[in-house]
Protein backbone atom coordinates (compact mmCIF):
# COMPACT_ATOMS: atom_id res chain seq x y z
CA UNK A 1 0.00 0.00 0.00
CA UNK A 2 1.09 3.55 -0.72
CA UNK A 3 0.03 7.04 1.32
CA UNK A 4 1.26 9.25 -0.34
CA UNK A 5 0.15 11.99 1.91
CA UNK A 6 0.56 11.50 5.86
CA UNK A 7 1.42 13.70 8.55
CA UNK A 8 3.58 10.71 10.79
CA UNK A 9 5.06 13.56 12.73
CA UNK A 10 1.77 14.57 14.01
CA UNK A 11 0.23 11.28 15.80
CA UNK A 12 0.42 11.22 18.85
CA UNK A 13 2.64 7.79 18.87
CA UNK A 14 4.40 8.53 15.81
CA UNK A 15 7.18 6.09 16.20
CA UNK A 16 4.29 3.15 16.75
CA UNK A 17 3.16 4.00 13.59
CA UNK A 18 6.09 4.19 11.51
CA UNK A 19 7.11 0.81 13.31
CA UNK A 20 3.66 -0.47 11.80
CA UNK A 21 4.02 1.04 8.54
CA UNK A 22 7.27 -1.30 8.43
CA UNK A 23 5.78 -4.03 9.27
CA UNK A 24 3.01 -4.17 6.84
CA UNK A 25 5.31 -3.56 3.83
CA UNK A 26 3.71 0.48 3.41
CA UNK A 27 4.98 3.31 1.21
CA UNK A 28 4.35 6.43 3.01
CA UNK A 29 5.48 10.32 1.76
CA UNK A 30 5.61 11.95 5.41
CA UNK A 31 4.82 15.29 4.84
CA UNK A 32 5.87 18.59 7.46
CA UNK A 33 4.08 21.38 7.77
CA UNK A 34 6.67 23.73 8.89
CA UNK A 35 10.63 23.54 7.70
CA UNK A 36 11.63 23.34 10.93
CA UNK A 37 9.90 20.12 11.36
CA UNK A 38 11.34 18.64 8.55
CA UNK A 39 15.24 17.56 10.48
CA UNK A 40 13.29 15.82 13.27
CA UNK A 41 10.44 14.25 11.03
CA UNK A 42 13.46 12.99 8.53
CA UNK A 43 15.14 11.37 11.98
CA UNK A 44 11.82 9.67 13.13
CA UNK A 45 11.92 7.49 9.72
CA UNK A 46 15.33 7.36 9.63
CA UNK A 47 15.79 3.42 9.30
CA UNK A 48 12.42 3.00 7.67
CA UNK A 49 13.58 2.41 4.09
CA UNK A 50 9.85 2.37 2.31
CA UNK A 51 9.31 6.33 3.81
CA UNK A 52 10.29 9.62 2.35
CA UNK A 53 9.90 12.92 4.18
CA UNK A 54 8.87 15.89 2.40
CA UNK A 55 9.47 19.65 3.10
CA UNK A 56 6.24 21.72 3.35
CA UNK A 57 4.96 25.21 4.77
CA UNK A 58 0.92 24.01 4.41
CA UNK A 59 -0.93 27.28 3.84
CA UNK A 60 -2.53 27.48 7.45
CA UNK A 61 0.64 28.11 8.59
CA UNK A 62 1.55 31.15 5.98
CA UNK A 63 1.73 33.68 8.06
CA UNK A 64 2.81 32.16 11.56
CA UNK A 65 5.88 30.54 9.60
CA UNK A 66 6.61 33.14 6.68
CA UNK A 67 9.75 33.74 8.26
CA UNK A 68 10.95 30.00 7.85
CA UNK A 69 11.03 30.73 4.18
CA UNK A 70 14.78 30.81 4.32
CA UNK A 71 14.93 27.56 6.15
CA UNK A 72 13.08 26.25 3.13
CA UNK A 73 15.48 27.07 0.64
CA UNK A 74 18.44 25.99 3.09
CA UNK A 75 16.67 22.77 3.14
CA UNK A 76 15.46 22.32 -0.39
CA UNK A 77 18.49 20.72 -1.99
CA UNK A 78 18.55 17.72 0.45
CA UNK A 79 15.00 16.71 -0.69
CA UNK A 80 13.02 15.78 -3.83
CA UNK A 81 9.67 15.83 -2.37
CA UNK A 82 7.63 19.03 -1.43
CA UNK A 83 4.72 19.35 0.55
CA UNK A 84 2.52 20.44 2.16
CA UNK A 85 2.34 23.14 0.26
CA UNK A 86 -0.88 24.93 -1.05
CA UNK A 87 -3.64 27.77 -0.62
CA UNK A 88 -6.53 28.01 1.20
CA UNK A 89 -9.40 29.44 0.58
CA UNK A 90 -11.49 28.82 3.56
CA UNK A 91 -13.32 31.92 4.98
CA UNK A 92 -11.06 31.90 8.61
CA UNK A 93 -7.89 31.72 5.93
CA UNK A 94 -8.71 34.17 3.37
CA UNK A 95 -8.24 36.59 6.39
CA UNK A 96 -3.81 35.82 5.55
CA UNK A 97 -4.26 35.66 2.07
CA UNK A 98 -1.26 37.55 0.99
CA UNK A 99 0.95 35.80 3.01
CA UNK A 100 -0.07 32.38 1.69
CA UNK A 101 0.10 33.18 -2.15
CA UNK A 102 3.84 34.97 -1.40
CA UNK A 103 4.93 31.85 0.51
CA UNK A 104 3.46 29.38 -2.22
CA UNK A 105 4.67 31.41 -4.81
CA UNK A 106 8.21 31.41 -3.37
CA UNK A 107 8.05 27.95 -2.74
CA UNK A 108 7.42 27.20 -6.32
CA UNK A 109 9.71 29.54 -7.78
CA UNK A 110 12.32 27.51 -5.25
CA UNK A 111 11.22 24.23 -6.64
CA UNK A 112 11.84 25.76 -10.56
CA UNK A 113 15.54 26.96 -9.71
CA UNK A 114 16.22 23.48 -8.11
CA UNK A 115 15.24 21.89 -11.39
CA UNK A 116 11.83 20.55 -9.92
CA UNK A 117 10.33 18.72 -7.21
CA UNK A 118 7.60 16.10 -6.49
CA UNK A 119 4.96 18.24 -4.86
CA UNK A 120 2.36 17.50 -2.82
CA UNK A 121 -0.35 20.75 -2.82
CA UNK A 122 -3.62 21.58 -0.95
CA UNK A 123 -6.29 23.46 -2.99
CA UNK A 124 -9.10 23.38 -0.64
CA UNK A 125 -11.16 26.34 -2.29
CA UNK A 126 -8.86 27.23 -3.92
CA UNK A 127 -8.27 25.27 -6.90
CA UNK A 128 -8.32 28.11 -9.52
CA UNK A 129 -5.83 30.36 -7.78
CA UNK A 130 -3.64 27.11 -7.44
CA UNK A 131 -3.39 26.45 -10.66
CA UNK A 132 -2.86 30.00 -11.39
CA UNK A 133 0.42 30.04 -9.22
CA UNK A 134 1.57 26.88 -10.88
CA UNK A 135 0.90 27.92 -14.14
CA UNK A 136 3.00 30.82 -14.05
CA UNK A 137 5.74 28.73 -12.32
CA UNK A 138 5.83 26.13 -15.04
CA UNK A 139 8.76 24.19 -14.32
CA UNK A 140 8.67 23.72 -10.27
CA UNK A 141 8.17 20.16 -10.80
CA UNK A 142 5.39 17.22 -10.77
CA UNK A 143 2.30 18.90 -8.94
CA UNK A 144 -0.13 16.16 -6.83
CA UNK A 145 -3.30 17.52 -5.89
CA UNK A 146 -4.02 15.98 -2.69
CA UNK A 147 -7.88 15.38 -1.72
CA UNK A 148 -9.37 17.53 -4.39
CA UNK A 149 -12.02 18.85 -3.89
CA UNK A 150 -12.91 21.39 -6.51
CA UNK A 151 -15.32 21.20 -9.46
CA UNK A 152 -14.58 19.58 -12.40
CA UNK A 153 -13.96 22.02 -15.42
CA UNK A 154 -11.18 22.75 -12.64
CA UNK A 155 -10.26 19.40 -12.77
CA UNK A 156 -9.77 19.05 -16.66
CA UNK A 157 -7.85 22.20 -16.10
CA UNK A 158 -5.11 20.74 -13.37
CA UNK A 159 -5.12 17.35 -15.82
CA UNK A 160 -4.18 19.98 -18.97
CA UNK A 161 -1.37 21.39 -16.37
CA UNK A 162 -0.17 17.86 -16.01
CA UNK A 163 -1.32 17.64 -11.99
CA UNK A 164 -1.93 14.20 -10.56
CA UNK A 165 -4.29 13.40 -7.66
CA UNK A 166 -3.37 11.49 -4.22
CA UNK A 167 -7.17 10.43 -3.43
CA UNK A 168 -7.71 8.71 -0.17
CA UNK A 169 -10.87 7.32 2.05
CA UNK A 170 -12.25 10.61 3.59
CA UNK A 171 -12.23 11.78 0.40
CA UNK A 172 -13.99 8.71 -1.34
CA UNK A 173 -16.48 7.81 1.25
CA UNK A 174 -19.01 10.56 -0.53
CA UNK A 175 -20.10 10.55 -3.58
CA UNK A 176 -18.57 13.64 -4.59
CA UNK A 177 -15.32 12.55 -4.49
CA UNK A 178 -15.78 9.49 -6.09
CA UNK A 179 -17.11 11.34 -8.88
CA UNK A 180 -14.17 13.66 -8.93
CA UNK A 181 -11.96 10.01 -8.65
CA UNK A 182 -13.75 8.57 -12.01
CA UNK A 183 -12.63 11.78 -13.87
CA UNK A 184 -8.78 11.58 -12.86
CA UNK A 185 -6.63 9.96 -15.18
CA UNK A 186 -6.20 6.20 -13.67
CA UNK A 187 -2.40 7.29 -15.13
CA UNK A 188 -1.89 10.13 -12.64
CA UNK A 189 -3.53 8.56 -8.99
CA UNK A 190 -2.13 7.83 -6.41
CA UNK A 191 -3.26 6.68 -2.87
CA UNK A 192 -3.04 9.15 0.48
CA UNK A 193 -4.62 9.32 4.08
CA UNK A 194 -4.05 12.53 5.38
CA UNK A 195 -3.74 10.75 8.66
CA UNK A 196 -3.86 11.77 11.53
CA UNK A 197 -5.92 14.97 10.24
CA UNK A 198 -8.30 12.91 8.57
CA UNK A 199 -10.67 10.62 9.78
CA UNK A 200 -12.34 7.19 8.42
CA UNK A 201 -15.67 5.80 10.29
CA UNK A 202 -15.60 7.86 13.07
CA UNK A 203 -11.66 6.99 13.38
CA UNK A 204 -8.23 9.04 13.10
CA UNK A 205 -7.17 7.65 9.67
CA UNK A 206 -3.53 5.67 9.87
CA UNK A 207 -1.43 5.02 6.33
CA UNK A 208 -3.16 1.19 6.70
CA UNK A 209 -6.72 3.30 5.99
CA UNK A 210 -5.47 3.77 2.52
CA UNK A 211 -6.69 -0.14 2.02
CA UNK A 212 -10.33 1.44 1.82
CA UNK A 213 -9.58 3.99 -0.75
CA UNK A 214 -7.87 0.76 -2.76
CA UNK A 215 -11.76 -0.82 -2.50
CA UNK A 216 -13.45 1.99 -3.32
CA UNK A 217 -11.25 2.81 -6.14
CA UNK A 218 -11.72 -0.60 -7.31
CA UNK A 219 -15.86 0.47 -7.46
CA UNK A 220 -15.16 3.51 -9.37
CA UNK A 221 -12.76 1.59 -11.68
CA UNK A 222 -14.96 -1.59 -12.04
CA UNK A 223 -11.57 -3.32 -11.23
CA UNK A 224 -10.62 -5.86 -8.61
CA UNK A 225 -9.00 -4.54 -5.24
CA UNK A 226 -5.43 -6.21 -6.54
CA UNK A 227 -5.21 -4.07 -9.94
CA UNK A 228 -5.68 -0.85 -8.72
CA UNK A 229 -3.04 -1.60 -6.22
CA UNK A 230 -0.68 -2.65 -9.31
CA UNK A 231 -1.86 0.62 -10.90
CA UNK A 232 -1.20 2.72 -7.68
CA UNK A 233 2.19 1.04 -7.82
CA UNK A 234 2.38 1.60 -11.46
CA UNK A 235 2.31 4.89 -11.21
CA UNK A 236 4.67 5.85 -7.91
CA UNK A 237 7.18 3.81 -9.88
CA UNK A 238 6.67 6.05 -13.28
CA UNK A 239 6.54 9.48 -11.30
CA UNK A 240 9.89 8.89 -9.48
CA UNK A 241 11.55 7.70 -12.71
CA UNK A 242 10.63 10.32 -14.15
CA UNK A 243 12.64 12.32 -11.89
CA UNK A 244 15.59 10.03 -11.90
CA UNK A 245 15.06 9.05 -8.90
CA UNK A 246 16.66 6.21 -7.02
CA UNK A 247 13.57 3.28 -7.38
CA UNK A 248 11.40 3.90 -4.43
CA UNK A 249 9.16 0.84 -4.96
MN1 LIG B 1 -2.39 17.29 4.94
Amino acid sequence: MIDFHCHLDLYPEPRAVVRECASRGIYALAVTTTPSAWEGTSELVSEANRIRVALGLHPELARERRSELQLFEQLLPRTRYVGEIGLDGSPEMRSFWTDQKYVFDRILAACRSAGGKIMTIHSRRAVTEVLDSLESHLGAGTPILHWYSGGSRELARAVDLGCWFSVGPAMLSGEKGRKLAARMPRDRVLTETDGPFAMVDGHTAFPWDVDFALATLGDVWEVDKDSVQKTIDDNLRRLTQSWQHRSWI
